[in-house]
């Protein structure tokens, strides 16, 4: 029997694996020591395991150990790597606040886009890039940005709405050639997809423990110490913690399991990919076949293999969604999902209000079977044809009106 509701919302956040909760389990009771207390064993025993865990997360990422700070998560990171490097590569002209231009786009998270607001209120220059419809950042779109006080540019290696994958490793080089420190938002993308920051060109780069299937409150930010040397001003100080980076008591449970959930990702990614790439096509292919005017947002062929964006044509997504009750699902994205604004994702490539209002995303994980998906499909179809069964807007299309020339009374 199908256990409800079926979880489809993995973008948001994913289930602990259960080896990872086995691994953090001794490190709540008998191995409880601060990794500060430098002259005991309970202390050494916890610095050993956070060490390992440290080691774990930099393979997944292709950097050294010395290179993780922990942080509680990509908010803190994106945080810290976009403020923290403003700040220390702010352009001082004598007797002036420091200022200099970022480079960003409007379709990163909003744990990127409001500290460049906040750095905006302070005198930096913003650029915020809007992609096409098909929802990728390129490295051209970057580079024709570029300016000579640019001193920092923030894009998202795969976007959290519709999974699209931007030109990351382009843009690194590009920023390379330039001089101009370069921050990726990786949290949708590490543990899904291969990552190495020496090839892809990265001096900064955030991601998320609770993504991938580790505990939340918990995450990394990897800081390049070399070729070149990155160096960020600390936005949280006390204890002088992570080489200064970040103080605070280190979350020694949590990071342990951050750990165990990189090394399970690096283990299993590949086939784990695979296998959700079938699943999610199964279920794009068949709703495209049973109803008329579903359309899949962002560049199909450029995406993460787990994630789906689709808008289906005359059916108000909120609407969709309350008629899926057992199935759950994300409409625009989680953190606006309490307002009835569209997307600003989708708003942002360009796509009109009444397509915006009427997508979901469907994100598939490490426990999603075939049988759950089977049943999305079933219970999508009939919800797709029912509500617009009961609207006016899909009677008229029926009858070819065209709805968009549509003059509406305004009250
Ligand atoms: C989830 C998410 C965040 C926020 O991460 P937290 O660890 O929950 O703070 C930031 N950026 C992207 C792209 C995300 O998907």
């Amino acid at each position: 029997m199908l256990k409800l509701p079926v979880y489809l919302d993995h973008a948001a956040t994913t289930p602990c694996d259960p080896r990872v909760v086995e691994a953090m389990l001794p490190y709540f009771t008998e191995k409880f020591g601060n990794p500060g207390s430098r002259n005991h064993q309970f202390g050494w025993e916890s610095e050993e395991a956070v060490e390992t865990a440290r080691e774990r997360c930099a393979a997944i990422i292709g950097a050294q150990p010395k290179e993780v700070v922990f942080t509680s998560g990509s908010t803190e990171g994106n945080n810290l790597a976009i403020k923290g490097a403003a700040e220390m590569y702010a352009l001082k002209p004598e007797g002036q606040e420091g200022r200099g231009h970022i480079i960003t786009s409007a379709i990163e998270h909003k744990a990127v886009l409001d500290p460049c607001k906040r750095l905006q209120k302070r005198g930096f220059d913003v650029t915020y890039l809007e992609p096409p419809r098909d929802g990728i950042v390129t490295a051209e779109m970057v580079k024709a940005a570029m300016r000579d006080d640019t001193i920092l540019v923030t894009i998202m290696w795969a976007n959290n709405e519709m999974g699209t994958i931007n030109e990351v490793p382009q843009i690194g080089a590009l920023c390379h050639e330039r001089n101009v420190v370069f921050h990726t938002d990786a949290t949708q993308w590490v543990g899904k997809m291969p990552t190495d920051v020496e090839k892809d060109n990265i001096d900064l780069l955030t991601w998320s423990s609770h993504k991938i299937y580790g505990p939340k409150g918990v995450g990394g930010l990897y800081i390049r110490r070399r070729k070149p040397r990155i160096r960020l001003v600390a936005q949280q100080e006390g204890g002088g913690q992570e080489r200064g980076y970040r103080s605070g008591t280190l979350n020694v449970t949590g990071i342990v399991g951050f750990g165990k959930a990189c090394e399970i990702c690096a283990n299993e990614m590949d086939t784990e990919r695979e296998r959700l790439r079938a699943l999610r096509d199964h279920l794009e292919s068949s709703m495209i076949k049973n109803v008329e005017h579903v359309h899949i947002n962002g560049r199909p062929e450029r995406r993460l293999a787990h994630i789906t964006n689709m808008s289906f044509g005359f059916v108000e997504g909120e609407g969709l969604m309350m008629a899926i009750k057992d199935i759950a699902v994300s409409s625009g994205s989680a953190c606006t999902s309490a307002s009835l604004e569209p997307s600003y994702v989708l708003k942002g490539i360009g796509v009109g209000d009444d397509l915006a209002h009427s997508s979901l995303r469907f994100s598939l994980g490490r426990w999603s079977t075939k049988e759950q998906i089977d049943f999305a499909i079933e219970k999508l179809t009939w919800a797709v044809n029912h509500l617009r069964e009961l609207s006016p807007l899909w009677d008229m299309h029926k009858e070819g009106i065209d709805i968009s020339t549509i003059e509406w009374a305004h009250h």
